[in-house]
């Protein structure tokens, strides 16, 4: 994010342009010049593995080694084994079961015993392939069915003994797809290309790209290629990922550093050089509590950025309540201290009117203009206010991309703050810095929490802050977990609570708008809610993905003002709404949300004095995994131990807000599992972009390089 407005790294590498790439143009041969590949099946290469080059093949990694010298026998099996490694004669195959439950079976047995083989796919392949009574050797993950050992979907092949001489026991096993197998090119074929590659190849074609100084200890990147691929030991292995990991992650801080490091470097900004009236006197006045540890602390890091005349990029993390707003407006004084405008720009209508209607409230005794401005905003007062943006005597705007429209100029824009990021897109963003020669501050301010290790990594070249603490005094939200089954003891709960004059969300996984299978589901809830909650007694507005948007924002309000005491709704419901007054959230099929998803969701509720609920249904059918999930969501309501959790269960390339992050593409490195990795790299990055930032010293010659004969292969646009 904000990195497509930065000065790019490789401005900075500019002077060594001369230096030829040529070193590496073996590797960025086209596959299909290699002895085995062909025109065909370099199409599906590429097609189907993205294999384009020499290179692409190379780091086709294998995902495993068989050890031949280490298989299990069958009676050895047990149920705490995971997978399993075995070799034995295949018999029985049959075709049993009617329709859904069709499957074709095979027995395999050695000289302990036998285990039942099982495909419910890819029977065709079975029947043509696999021949009774032949030796085979299979790997794959046993279950236990009616207490007999079995393995769903096996990898098989046909067992070869080890010849003599071989040196390697650990044979790379690589993945291949349907298609390519089709072609002849299984994962064993794959690794005989892969041998034809070595033999073309020395170390000159893979050059050292880590600095000296950090390769003690470590293989070298060419012995580090081999042995990933063909060990000649399981020690050497793993030394070879080790450093193929630290690699990919060194290279990948680094780049971030040298970035951060360039952008404060030459990116002018607004000196916001003192603390003035209108801070004060807010501060000493106005400002309605007490500020938390992490409030003083945010603001001072965007204190201390601001004074270096150097544009300040900054995301703000803070989980759902802790009081960014309240940050961004201290800011915002501070920026018209310095004689700057500000503007706050929320994704939604509703948000922005939220905004702009308790910062009124705030600076109602202060001397200070406030305008909103949005898509509804009636002709006469839109004019009143560019006029008052463009001769500055509007200070402050509160808005929604309405403020990013070229005919919005500002005499002198200081400080933009961007609400609740992930709904605004790069290219908006880069709007803004089209209005000024010099760009403005930026604040973005996210509720969804990314974990710590994951932020440094995606938003890296990013000044970041945290606010990891919540206003004394809140209640923490009572979560439960319970079975569709109980769904009319919930409803009488949620009635106590409208008795008690609290409102009430009801939200259904509608997760694709237009998946009409959910949207049915959401009807019927409608109906469902309406017939336990009649009207006149009971009011309840819906909002949805299919209405238009005033529909759905006057359904919103009608919440919002408290006239409606119940809304039914989709993940629509407005990320950041604040409706103190809602006490409860239930939240059907909750089994079908992730982690980070449910704890936006649930920030809704828990915004007043009042204790607050919510409400987990699901149904008793769901998997394992899920009821984990709910759990967690039961047992915690810090953001970022719930970010913690969701990725680990569902691992770094799915979180929000960073699915797109080029930054968390490794190929072998996985965040979670090299942490230690991870912490190297960084401190190893850090103190060398400090060190030499432009990668000039001799022994930065290397690295320097490959960064840039890998320039082209980064989406930086991509991180966002
Ligand atoms: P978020 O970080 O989710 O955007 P808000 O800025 O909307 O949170 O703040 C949530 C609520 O907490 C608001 O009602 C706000 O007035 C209140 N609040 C913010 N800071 C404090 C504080 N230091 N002490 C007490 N209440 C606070
Ligand atoms: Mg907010």
């Amino acid at each position: 994010m904000g990195t497509h407005f930065l000065p790019s790294f490789w401005d900075i590498c500019a002077e060594s342009k001369k230096i030829s790439l040529s070193q590496a143009s073996l590797l960025s041969s086209p596959i299909e010049y290699l002895k085995g590949v062909g025109p065909l099946r370099a199409d599906l290469l590429k097609k189907e593995l993205e294999i384009y080059t020499f290179g692409d093949l190379l780091q086709h990694f294998p995902h495993r080694h068989i050890d031949k010298t280490k298989l299990h026998t069958i009676s050895s099996i047990n149920p705490d084994q995971d997978y399993i490694h075995v070799k034995g004669v295949l018999q029985g195959v049959e075709m049993i079961g009617e329709r859904r439950a069709k499957r074709m079976v095979a027995q395999l047995r050695d000289e302990t015993g036998q285990l039942e083989l099982a495909w419910f796919q890819g029977i065709n392949w079975v029947q043509k392939n696999l021949v009774e009574g032949q030796l085979y050797l299979v790997f794959g993950r046993v279950s236990f069915f009616n207490g007999r050992a079995q393995i769903v979907h096996p990898e098989i092949e046909p067992y070869v003994a080890m010849t003599q001489g071989q040196k390697s026991l650990l044979e790379p096993v690589y993945s291949s797809t349907e298609k390519l197998k089709a072609r002849g090119l299984n994962g064993k074929q794959i690794g005989k290309l892969t041998q034809t590659l070595f033999q073309q190849i020395s170390e000159r074609d893979l050059p050292e790209n880590l600095p000296i100084a950090l390769l003690t200890n470590r293989l070298s990147r060419w012995e580090a290629f081999r042995q990933v691929h063909f060990p000649t030991s399981a020690t050497l292995y793993k030394k070879a990922l080790d450093r193929l990991i630290f690699e990919e992650l060194f290279i990948a801080q680094l780049r971030i550093h040298l970035i951060k490091i360039q952008r404060h470097k030459n990116s002018k900004g607004h000196l916001f050089e003192k603390v003035g009236d209108h801070f004060n006197e807010f501060y000493n006045q106005y400002l309605p509590f007490e500020l938390t540890g992490a409030q003083k602390r945010v603001f001072k890091e965007i204190r201390v950025d601001t004074a270096k005349g150097k544009q300040m990029n900054r995301l703000l993390q803070g989980d759902v309540g802790s009081g960014k707003t309240m940050v961004a407006l201290l800011s915002m004084l501070l920026a018209a201290d310095n004689g700057f405008q500000s503007c706050i720009m929320a994704p939604t209508e509703i948000l922005a009117q939220q905004h702009y209607a308790s910062l009124s409230d705030l600076l109602k005794s202060m001397p200070l203009e406030i305008a909103l401005l949005t898509g509804s905003t009636k002709v006469a007062e839109r004019r009143r206010i560019l006029k008052g943006l463009a001769d500055d005597t509007i200070h402050f705007v509160v808005g929604t991309h309405a403020i990013i429209e070229e005919v919005v100029q500002f005499k002198n824009l200081g400080l933009a703050v961007i609400d609740e990021q992930h709904r605004f897109g790069v290219a908006q963003r880069a709007q803004l810095w089209k209005k000024a020669v010099i760009p403005p501050h930026v604040l973005v301010m996210t509720a969804t929490p990314i974990p710590r290790t994951l932020a440094m990594t995606a938003y890296g070249d990013l000044d970041y802050s945290v606010m990891d603490e919540l206003p004394p005094g809140r209640q923490a939200i009572k979560t439960v977990h319970r079975y569709e089954t109980t769904r009319a003891n919930v409803m009488d709960f949620v009635k106590t609570e409208i008795m008690k004059g609290r409102q009430a969300y009801y939200v259904y996984p509608l997760i694709e708008e237009s998946e009409k299978m959910s949207y049915e589901d959401l009807m019927q809830g409608y109906e469902q809610v309406k017939s336990h909650f009649p009207e006149p007694k009971y009011k309840i507005s819906m909002v949805h993905g299919r209405q238009k948007s005033v529909e759905k924002q006057t359904n919103m309000k009608r919440f919002v003002s408290g006239d409606t005491q119940i809304l039914v709704g989709t993940t629509v419901i407005e990320v950041g709404v604040n409706v103190p007054n809602a006490s409860v959230m239930v939240i059907e099929s909750s089994e079908k949300f992730g982690l980070s998803q449910l704890h936006q969701l649930r920030g809704r509720v828990g915004r007043g004095s009042e204790q607050s609920y919510c409400i987990l249904l699901s149904s008793v059918k769901a998997s394992r995994e899920a009821k984990e999930r709910l759990k967690i969501m039961c047992s915690t309501t810090d953001g970022f131990v719930i970010a913690e959790k969701d990725l680990e269960l569902r691992g770094p390339g799915d979180i929000d807000g960073t699915r797109q992050s080029g930054a968390l593409n490794f190929k072998l490195a996985n965040i979670i599992n090299d942490r230690a990795n991870l912490e190297l790299a960084k401190e190893a990055a850090a103190s060398i972009s400090e060190k030499d930032p432009t990668l000039s010293l001799p022994e930065h010659q290397s690295t320097k390089l490959f960064l840039q004969t890998q320039k082209n292969k980064i989406g930086w646009g991509k991180i966002a």
